[in-house]
């Protein structure tokens, strides 16, 4: 790989102070984005990274996550096909075949954030950097200064303490196994546990989700844990609710021995922990420096990206903000207008839409039923639960689920919640609308689709 020509040139910037205009620590989403676009204002910029270019996304994140959702999800698209006439007896899934062009898919991604980097003039360090005083980090031993310090080393999985944490694995560690497990558990109720488990049962393994609380994706709208918990028993994967590890212990038989915490025992050749993220915020030092941390260890910054100590910056992940790449892209967009292109500005974080690649998919934007209680006088929800038509052939038990959720005073929709095929792309669109202020009556003004499954949005007229 090219990095920094020479180590620790001194490009100089305006002032020709520091050896750069400014440091970004971490090559991930907000810092290849903020690293690109502050370069292209004349600012002379170097990057510090001590994994790989693309960060969580790229490499253990969204992107290996989408390929192996496309791949898992196969078993179920052969399945359907019978009913359409086609006849594919597959057995078989080779799993290295996934796992080696995956990492040639990332590989050639890992070239692409570097070359925009270095196409963009940004210098690359590929080391860890360490924070030494406002305007200095340690690279190598060696001190390098810069005007500005941006951080966006974004977040690592947390897995708690307990007997035998060691042999969980994370999100981390899941994309290159050597061989997939014949049973898997996989603990949380989050996105990626939610995933993972659809993921693994897609693939053939015998999965099993685990979950301390009642309802899966509790903080999402509570109509869709629920289902999703239905949908995903019908598919294979056994959901087991109020359910808490204990400990965790080798066994003869080369796997995993689980106790859980109401006395069950269970063995597994496999454990994921998906029990979220933590900021990567240690070791950074940062207590060099005046900023300031939560007691979950995340950056505080004010609305512009600043931290208590004027010339360090945050973004990303590691400020406590949605952990979404899109955000953290948006984020170093305004960062970058206001800090090399005077033009200040705020980001506004209403009506982020997401969507989590579970079997089937959700996705949501807006308030859920609760907040838009809590927020409003009067509401009305819009609910619609149906087959869809691709599922008739082929005998697919699998059901859809919409929800739109209106302010009654002001007619505007300002929440929206799906569960079916295709829920994220076309949660997209929508967010847009609901951004624009749309309100119940230009839903129903807008013609549908046919024949669709997003045409329901627009053909709902019975408030429930
Ligand atoms: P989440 O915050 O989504 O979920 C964490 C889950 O772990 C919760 O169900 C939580 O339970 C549970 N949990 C937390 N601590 C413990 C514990 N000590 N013991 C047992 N269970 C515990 O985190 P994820 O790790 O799934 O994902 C991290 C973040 O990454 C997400 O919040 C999201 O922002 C991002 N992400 C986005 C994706 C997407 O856009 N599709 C995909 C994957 C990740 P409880 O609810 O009871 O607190």
């Amino acid at each position: 790989m090219i990095y920094c020509d020479k180590f620790f040139p001194t490009k100089g910037g305006p002032s020709k102070v520091y050896d750069y205009d400014l440091l970004v620590i971490g090559a991930g989403s907000g810092g290849v984005r903020a690293s690109r676009m502050a370069a292209a204002t004349g600012a002379s910029v170097a990057v510090a990274e001590e994994r790989y270019l693309g960060g969580t996304c790229v490499n253990v994140g969204c992107v290996p996550k989408k390929l192996f959702y496309y791949s898992s999800h196969f078993h179920e698209d052969f399945s359907d096909a019978k009913g359409y006439g086609w006849d594919l007896s597959v057995n078989y899934f080779d799993w290295p075949t996934l796992r080696e062009n995956k990492n040639t898919e990332i590989a050639r991604l890992n070239g692409i954030y570097q070359s925009m980097l270095e196409n963009a003039g940004v210098t690359i360090y590929p080391y860890r950097a360490e924070i030494v005083g406002p305007h200095k980090v340690l690279l190598e031993g060696k001190t390098i200064t810069a005007e500005k310090i941006l951080i966006a080393a974004g977040g690592r999985p947390y897995v708690p303490e307990f007997s035998g944490a060691e042999l969980a694995l994370s999100s981390d560690d899941i994309f290159y196994l050597e061989q997939l497990p014949s049973r898997a558990l996989v603990v949380g109720g989050g996105y990626i546990a939610v995933e993972f488990a659809g993921i693994f049962q897609g693939l053939g393994v015998n999965t099993e989700l685990a979950y301390r609380g009642t309802q899966l994706l509790r903080t999402f709208d509570q109509d869709l844990g629920s289902r999703l918990a239905s949908e995903q028993t019908d598919k294979g994967v056994t959901v087991s609710l109020e359910m808490d590890v204990e400990t965790i212990t080798k066994n003869d038989q080369h796997g995993l021995t689980v106790s859980f915490k109401n006395g069950r025992i269970e063995d597994y050749d496999l454990v994921l922990f998906a029990t979220g993220r933590k900021a990567y915020t240690a070791n950074l030092g940062l207590e060099s420096t005046r900023a300031e941390l939560r007691s979950n260890g995340s950056i505080i910054v004010d609305d512009y990206f600043q931290t208590a100590e004027p010339s360090i910056f945050a973004l990303g992940d590691i400020i406590g903000t949605p952990e979404l790449t899109p955000v953290a892209l948006a984020q170093a967009m305004a960062f970058v207008d206001g800090q090399f292109k005077q033009r200040p500005r705020t980001i506004d974080y209403s009506y982020i839409p997401t969507a989590v690649f579970c079997q089937p998919n959700i996705a949501t934007v807006g308030l859920t039923e609760a907040e838009a209680i809590n927020q409003f006088n009067e509401i009305s929800i819009y609910r619609s639960e149906f087959k869809t038509l691709k599922n008739s052939l082929s005998k697919n038990n699998e059901r859809t689920f919409m929800k739109l959720i209106v302010d009654v005073a002001s007619d505007k929709v300002v929440g929206i919640h799906m569960m079916g095929s295709e829920a994220g792309e076309i949660i997209q669109g929508l967010a847009v609308a609901l951004k624009a202020g749309a309100t119940k009556a230009l839903f129903d003004a807008t013609i549908g689709v046919h024949p669709t499954i997003a045409e329901e949005f627009v053909t709902m007229r019975t408030a429930s």
